[in-house]
C-alpha cells in the first residue's frame, strides 16, 4: 500500500504539536476502518503526567469518530532518525489493531519502516487474556 498521503498528514499534524517542555514535536496520522484519516500530535502539560502522545491523540480521534479498528498509523518525531511509539502507545495501538495493521515509523517523507503489531509489542496483553479462566 502507498502510504505517502498518511505520511504527509503525520508531518502536517506535527506542526500542531504542543510541546513547550520537551520541545520534541511528534505527529501521527491514523487510517481508520472507515478509510478516513485522523490526525494527532503530542499535547504536553505543566503536570507532565497529563501529557498525551501523538499516536494516542490520533487513535482517540479515530475512535471518537466511530472507528474501532485502525488500518494503519504513521508517526514522525522531531529527529533525523526513526521515532518509535512509546510503551503506552504500543499498548493502545494493539487494542485497536489486528495482524494486518501497519505501523509506519517515519524518518522523513522518503524514508520509513512498516511494522506489524507483533513486531512492536510481542506477546501483548489483550482482551483475549481477560477471557482466559
Ligand atoms: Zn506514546
Amino acid at each position: 500500500m502507498d502510504y505517502n498521503i498518511l505520511i504527509q498528514k503525520a508531518i502536517e499534524a506535527r506542526k500542531n504539536s504542543y510541546s513547550p517542555y520537551s520541545n520534541f514535536k511528534v505527529g501521527a496520522a491514523v487510517l481508520g476502518e472507515d478509510d478516513n484519516i485522523y490526525l494527532g500530535c503530542n499535547v504536553e502539560n505543566a503536570s507532565y503526567g497529563a501529557t498525551n502522545c501523538a499516536e494516542r491523540t490520533a487513535i482517540f480521534n479515530a475512535i471518537a469518530n466511530g472507528n474501532r479498528k485502525i488500518k494503519a498509523i504513521a508517526l514522525i518525531g522531531d529527529t533525523k532518525t526513526y521515532t518509535y511509539p512509546c510503551g503506552i502507545c504500543r499498548q493502545v495501538i494493539v487494542e485497536f489493531s489486528d495482524e494486518n495493521t501497519d505501523i509506519i515509523i517515519v524518518k522523513n517523507e522518503n524514508e520509513y519502516l512498516v511494522k506489524k503489531v507483533e513486531e512492536i509489542l510481542p506477546g501483548a496483553f489483550t482482551k483475549k487474556d481477560l477471557d482466559v479462566q
